[in-house]
């Protein structure tokens, strides 16, 4: 049973390196408070929810912050009187397993919405923090001389992210329709800022940048591990934690069944599925596999690359 986890190794771009000593950087999983990192301007890489949280606490902190915004999608928190995650458990939208999920291609590599458990729980709009002074850029590029270098996609970025929002929305909207459920109407989200243009660069010199916060997630580390069932990417191959391989499974995967398995949330009733299968097997003693694996044709043997971000 591999249930080591699904966030290893911290990655950090090799093109960090370039950066001068003088500036501190540290990955997200290192991050603790403001007051640990040297005074002055911070840009934050990666706008999941560990980027989100960390540049909203720089920033209320009194810091300059400069934020990389990515591709994460960002969800609302509370929505028509209740947590949005309450309103998604009850309309069953968490039990869609990944088979039958309508994004069930992009699903598992997506990065989790941004929110935050500040304040008691509360969305975060990235567009209200850039109209009080937050700096943003699109997806980190690359550096040149003492130039950061951006994607052309702030404006793609922000937009996507409401999207999802929107749609998280609608969603609670048609359940609540569905079911017939008294509670107020909320008026339609107003983006309360836009980027004029697509910023391309920071001169990070000029900018009197201290610190750089690297929040793009982890990769996962399988070397160890010698068995044919990793795909050419080094993520798992698996139906349901079940691997090709007679009696190797894995657990605690990001939707490796439904959204709550990768989190406290589902991870039980997965362990149970699996429980099921081992059952059998010691009863027939015909240890069954995942025979019909969505993307087992990129299967190798082991000796693959094992290390894949999943962001
Ligand atoms: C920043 C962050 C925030 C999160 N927030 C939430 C949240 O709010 N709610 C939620 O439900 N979930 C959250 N999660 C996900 C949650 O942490 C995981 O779902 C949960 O920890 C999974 O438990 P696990 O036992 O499968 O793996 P882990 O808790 O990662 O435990 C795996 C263990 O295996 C060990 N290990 C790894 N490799 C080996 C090896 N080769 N040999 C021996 N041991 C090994 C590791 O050291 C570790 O102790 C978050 C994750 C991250 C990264």
């Amino acid at each position: 049973m591999l249930a080591n986890g699904a966030y290893h190794n911290p990655v950090i771009p090799r093109t960090a390196e370039r950066l001068p000593s003088g500036i501190l950087q540290l990955h997200s999983s290192n991050y603790r408070n403001p007051q640990s990192l040297p005074e002055g301007p911070v840009l934050v890489v990666g706008s999941g929810q560990s980027g989100c949280q960390i540049a909203e606490d720089l920033y209320l902190a009194g810091r300059e912050v400069h934020l990389c915004v990515g591709r994460a999608p960002r969800a609302p928190r509370v929505y028509r009187g209740r947590e949005v995650t309450d309103w998604l458990t009850e309309s069953g939208y968490y039990d869609i397993p990944y088979e039958n999920h309508p994004q069930k291609a992009t699903v598992r590599e997506k990065t989790n919405h941004y929110l935050t458990g500040r304040d008691g729980g509360r969305e975060i709009d990235l567009r209200q923090r850039a109209l009080e002074g937050m700096r943003l850029y699109g997806s980190f590029k690359g550096i040149e001389d003492s130039k950061l270098l951006f994607a052309p996609d702030l404006s793609t970025n922000l937009d996507e992210a409401d999207r999802s929002y929107n749609g998280i929305r609608q969603l609670v909207d048609q359940y609540i329709a569905r079911s017939g459920i008294e509670t107020p109407q909320e008026p339609p989200y107003v983006a309360p800022w836009k980027p004029q243009s697509d910023p391309r660069e920071l001169d990070y010199a000029a900018a009197g940048i201290v610190c750089i916060v690297w929040a793009i997630g982890f990769a996962a580390d399988y070397s160890w591990v010698d068995l044919p069932i990793f795909n050419g990417r080094g993520h798992a191959v698996h139906r349901r934690g079940v691997s090709p391989v007679a009696g190797a499974y894995f657990l605690g995967l990001p939707w490796q069944n439904t959204w709550g398995s990768g989190r406290f949330a589902d991870v039980g009733k997965d362990a149970e599925y699996l429980l099921g299968h081992i059952r059998q097997a010691l009863t027939t003693g015909t240890p069954p596999v995942a025979h019909t694996l969505n993307d087992n044709a990129t299967a190798l043997s082991a000796g693959a690359p094992a290390a894949a971000t999943r962001r």
